[in-house]
């Protein structure tokens, strides 16, 4: 009995992970009694439930069906006694921390008597526990020390990062590895439309899900559904609710220790995307014009650089459209600034509609736009303006809402053009400017037309 207990503490001393545990213990049963199959359940008192010790720490009833589920649960109550035989087939063994009882042992030992087996385990079902209570611990600790390094990276990161892009994926990095068994998905709230737009991962099938984040306040705390399949936990920061970090269960439901870990990152995740979220409205101040969203003369000034040098790199055309709006003071004057500003914004939005990804359109100052077309020749740089053109003059702009008291719903600008194309000799002052004369010539040729620069004349 003796060898028999120094044998078990022996193959038990090379193990570290559950497991290898259960490996190894199987082995022996198998080799010194001859039982068929061992496995091992461990009481979770988080939980109050019985999971695999050996299979991931799944739940029981996601693995067994419910009558064994049950089985095991009453099994296990009565094993304060140490022991369980099943219609001489299975025999369950407490495993006990002093007289606490932290799990059992289930073996299949048909065709065998039990005897010796039973007198074994009386001091073997010990070194068990111990070897089990130590795994136990030495996981946990494990996930301490990493959920506390994951805590001062993010830190590291709020110092340091500002881009949504790059925050973002690491977040939901972080949060899936202290999660099992779990998909994580990462939501940010528009605050003015009041909807979600998911950011991490790249797809979320589940319509429930979306259903669910309706409902979220900025007071709301972890939201658990009552299957405790889905956790949400709403990100919120200075009393606003700007998304939501939410696990989805694959097999198994979060535990507390798992619950607080995912409250805790999302805590510090909702400050550093808030704080993303301010820097990037300030580099937008910095270098968009409020009334139009489009890039202001400093930006644009510095967009026209790299593109002619670019252009000129890949040997590739570029050109230039400068545009204005024709008797735009009339309308000021007639209708009001505010009038005004609608006319420009409406102009701005046909002139986006119609460009490339790629494009870049940008104020170059009260009512005058400059586009930049890389990649495209004068014609159709010209096809382009002329679109413009025909899609503004045909614009009714509604200015019912700003002056609702005019007999007069709806008016029509036209807008003037100029075109110029990059020359291998030019650098983006010319090419601007060569754009802005072609634009003065529309101008005194009547208005409302696309000229092109005159490269022949300089005209
Ligand atoms: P033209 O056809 O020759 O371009 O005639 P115009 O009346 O458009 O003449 P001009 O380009 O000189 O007039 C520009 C006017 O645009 C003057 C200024 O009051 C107005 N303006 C400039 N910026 C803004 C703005 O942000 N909002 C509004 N409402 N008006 C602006
Ligand atoms: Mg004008
Ligand atoms: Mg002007």
């Amino acid at each position: 009995m003796l060898d028999n207990i120094k044998k078990l503490s022996q193959v038990l001393s090379n193990t570290f992970n559950a497991k290898d545990i259960v490996n190894v213990l199987s082995e022996y049963f198998v080799q010194n009694f001859g039982i068929s199959s061992l496995d091992i359940y461990v009481f979770d008192d988080t939980t109050k439930s019985l999971r695999d010790f050996a299979r991931n720490w799944l739940y029981i009833e996601e693995i067994c069906d419910k009558q064994t589920t049950g089985q095991l649960y009453s099994y296990f109550e009565v094993l304060c006694y140490k022991l369980h035989v099943e219609e001489n087939k299975f025999l369950y063994y407490g495993l006990h921390k002093g007289t606490k009882l932290i799990g059992m042992l289930k073996m299949d030992v048909s065709f065998i008597d039990t005897e010796n087996l039973i007198k074994f385990l009386e001091y073997g079902s010990y070194i068990i526990s111990l070897k089990i209570q130590n795994v136990i611990l030495s996981e946990k600790m494990q996930k301490n020390i990493d959920f506390h390094d994951s805590m001062k990276n993010i830190a590291k990161i709020i110092e340091t990062q500002y881009e949504l892009n790059y925050i973002i994926p690491l977040i939901g990095e972080m949060i899936d590895k202290f999660v099992s068994n779990h998909l994580i998905y990462i939501f940010i709230r528009n605050e003015t439309e009041q909807t979600y737009r998911l950011v991490w991962p790249g797809a979320c099938k589940d319509e429930k899900i979306y259903g669910l984040l309706s409902v979220l306040t900025p007071n709301s705390d972890c939201v658990m559904t009552a299957d405790k399949k889905i956790g949400l936990f709403p990100l919120v920061t200075e009393g606003k609710l700007i998304g939501c970090v939410v696990a989805k269960s694959t097999d198994g439901r979060l535990n507390e220790k798992e619950v607080e870990y995912i409250e805790q990152l999302t805590n510090q995740a909702a400050t550093t995307i808030d704080r993303a979220n301010v820097y990037a409205e300030i580099l937008k101040h910095a270098t968009l014009d409020a009334l139009t969203g489009f890039y202001n003369r400093r930006q644009l000034e510095e967009r026209s650089k790299q593109e002619v040098s670019g252009a000129k790199r890949k040997n590739k055309p570029l050109c230039a459209i400068m545009t204005d709006i024709d008797f735009f003071k009339r309308v000021n004057d007639t209708y009001g600034h505010a009038v005004g500003d609608i006319v420009l914004k409406n102009v701005a939005h046909i002139i986006k509609s119609q460009l490339r990804d790629y494009d870049i359109a940008g104020r170059y100052g009260g009512e005058e736009f400059t586009i930049l077309l890389p990649y495209t020749t004068l014609s159709e740089a010209q096809m382009v303006a002329e679109r413009l053109r025909i899609t503004v003059e045909k614009k009714h702009i509604d200015i019912s809402k700003v002056v609702p008291d005019s007999p007069v719903k709806y008016i029509n600008v036209t807008i003037s053009l100029g075109v110029h194309q990059l020359q291998t000799d030019e650098n983006e002052t010319d090419l601007i400017q060569k754009a802005d004369k072609a634009l003065y010539e529309a101008k005194s040729g009547g208005r409302n037309k696309v000229v092109i620069y005159d490269i022949q004349n300089n005209l």
